[in-house]
This record gives C-alpha cells, structure tokens and sequence, in this order.
C-alpha cells in the first residue's frame, strides 16, 4: 500500500477535507494512474451525502477521472507508461456472469464494482478520483485520445458515457428526432452527442434561459416545459427521449411526446418511483426505459467518437479548496455545465 493526497467526505453533514488515503500496491494486471483532472458529478454529492444510502467514510468520490499511466504492472498487455487514460463509474466486475460474458459488464449480475464507496474484489472500499493517484485493474482503463482536451475529457467518462450509450443503443441518427430533457452536465453532452449522431434534436427545459447554450450545442428547437403549451405541440413528435432530470416528471405528459415504437429513457434518477399512466403506453407503441452508464467497449467508441467529431464538455476548472462551493452551485444548478477539479492543486 502507499499514500496518496485526497479529498474526502468525513460523514453525510461536514463539509470535504483535504486528506490522505491508501491505494493497493500495483497486481499484476493493475495500472498507475497519476490523476490530472477529476469531473464533479452529481452523484457524487447524493452520494456524501448519504442520498442514496449509508455510505463508509471517510470516503473519497469522484468518477470521471483522466491522467497519465505512470506504472503498470507485469502482465499488463493493454496500456503503457506515458498513455492518456481514463476511469469512469466502475473499475471491476465479476466477469464470469451473463452479461459479463457478453459485454455488457455495467450491468454485471453480481453488481459492478464502483469507483467509490464499492467492495473491491480484494474486499477493501473503493475510493474515487479526487486524488493525486489511482491503481485500476487495466480492463477498465480507457484510452483518452490527445485531441480531447485534458480537463474536458473527464466528464466523458461519466456524463459522456451515461448520455451516449442509450442514443446509440436506440439507433438515435439522421431521419430520427430526438429531445433532451434537462440542460445540465448530462443534458448538454446528450444534445452535442446527437446531434453528432445526425439526429434532430429539440432540447426541453423548464425555461428558455440556455435557450442560446442548446443551439449552439447542436440543437435545432429550444421548447420551455413550465409552458403548458409545449407538450400540445409536440405531441406525437419524438422517437426518443432522453431524460436527465432527476426530479419526478409528469410521465403522461411527456410520454405524450413519443411517435410509434417511441421509448423515453431515464438516466436521470429520482429517488422516488414514478407512477406510469399504461394508457399513455399504449397509444403508439411507447416504451418506458432506463439505461446505466455503459460497457467499457461502448466507452470508448464514444471516446474515439467525440474525438472524431471534436465535440466535448463545456467545463469550468476549479482548485482542490473550491470543491465545497462547488457543490452548492451543482446544487443550485449555477454550473455551465461541469465543474473539474484541476488535481495539480492537490499535490
Ligand atoms: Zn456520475
Ligand atoms: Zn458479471
């Protein structure tokens, strides 16, 4: 084991410190990754703050991670020392089940291993990317390509990820209409995605105030859901929707949306269950889904994609001292549209 400078949650109520945790001595098939930028998710924070569940603290978070490999194991035949790398929500699985067996680890029937607050298959709990250093086994080390820039590239691995798997598991390109719900961190990467895609894309948000932000983005309509009008001209129009929002909608509305064989997919989580009109289902065919993150194969043809297409975050890069401050603004909605915290500032 060795020691690492960090930042951690000491219980569900304090604010992060700045710290100091252990990382396991390099296995085998492990790398070393000396971490350069960590993105803020919004997990994260429901995540501290016990949101979702108890957590162990102290812990660390963080799961859009880029840096360098500065060490690599014996056996490791997929990275070398002075590659790019990435680490997105997890960084294990069993391997053996189902749909590890077919690729699709994310949804590993023994549960994936996360990058924070999971049990490692060594039994110790994993800690997250606001850290100067991280030891990942190489199966789950992406290659971030050098036309990404750095700090832009951490949200990918989380956000970027979260939003692309579902648009191209459903076949989201040219002749296809697509909305966004929600502009936030995972919302803005859905629109840039599909709209990279060839698709046509129409951003919804409760109002027009980044009516100019979605555009640019690649969006070619811009409706606000606070105006009840919105769902009457609309109706019948999408093949899918991408949910991002994380507070509960109104499924018969928005379901209302959808054109024959439509699905609306959530990525975004609320807590509480959401109560689905079946009547709504019927008409067109519609489909209600949800989709998480994606394999890591999938991960890095989105990588490869958005390098291809130069699309990228939009970041606002902080220091180690502002991520509490940080966290109030994800809270409020007051980011434009990912905080990265810049991990020079942690050494
Ligand atoms: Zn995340
Ligand atoms: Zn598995």
């Amino acid at each position: 084991m060795f020691t690492v400078n960090a930042i951690a949650a000491p219980s569900a109520t304090e604010p992060l410190v700045r710290t100091t945790i252990e990382r396991r001595d390099l296995g085998p098939h492990d790398v070393l990754i000396e971490i350069r930028y960590a993105g803020i998710c919004h997990s994260d924070i429901h995540t501290v703050r016990g949101d979702w569940g108890s957590v162990p603290y102290p812990l660390t978070v963080g799961h859009e991670i880029v840096g360098r490999i500065t060490e690599v194991g014996a056996d490791v035949t997929r990275h070398a020392v002075g590659d790019r790398a990435g680490v997105g929500c997890m960084v294990n699985s069993c391997r053996e089940c189902e749909n590890c067996r077919t690729g699709n680890e994310q949804y590993c029937l023994k549960g994936n291993t996360q990058t924070y607050a999971g049990v490692d298959r060594d039994g110790t709990v994993t800690q997250g990317g606001y850290s100067t250093h991280v030891v990942v086994n190489e199966d789950f080390v992406l290659r971030v390509p050098e036309s990404i820039p750095y700090e832009a590239a951490a949200p990918m691995l989380c956000a970027g990820i979260t939003t692309y798997s579902p648009l191209a598991h459903w076949n989201a390109g040219p002749g296809k209409k697509v909305a966004v719900v929600g502009l936030g961190g995972l919302g803005h990467m859905a629109v840039k995605i599909a709209a990279a895609m060839g698709a046509e894309v129409t951003v919804l948000s409760q109002t027009l105030s980044k009516k100019d932000d979605g555009l640019r983005f690649g969006a070619e309509h811009y409706h606000a859901t606070k105006d009840p009008a919105t769902f009457e001209v609309l109706k019948n129009s999408f093949d899918l929707i991408i949910n991002t929002v994380s507070a509960p909608i109104d499924m018969a509305s928005y379901l209302g949306l959808l054109r024959l064989d439509g699905t609306l997919v959530s990525v975004g989580a609320p807590p509480e269950p959401l109560p689905v009109p079946v009547f709504a289902l019927f008409g067109n065919r519609r489909s209600f889904a949800g989709s998480s993150i994606g394999s890591i194969a999938e991960t890095q043809e989105m990588l490869d994609f958005c390098a291809e297409r130069g699309i990228a975050p939009e970041v606002e890069v902080i220091g180690a001292e502002a991520v509490n401050d940080a966290y109030e603004r994800v809270l409020a909605s007051d980011v434009r549209y990912r905080f990265v915290i810049d991990i020079d500032t942690l050494h």
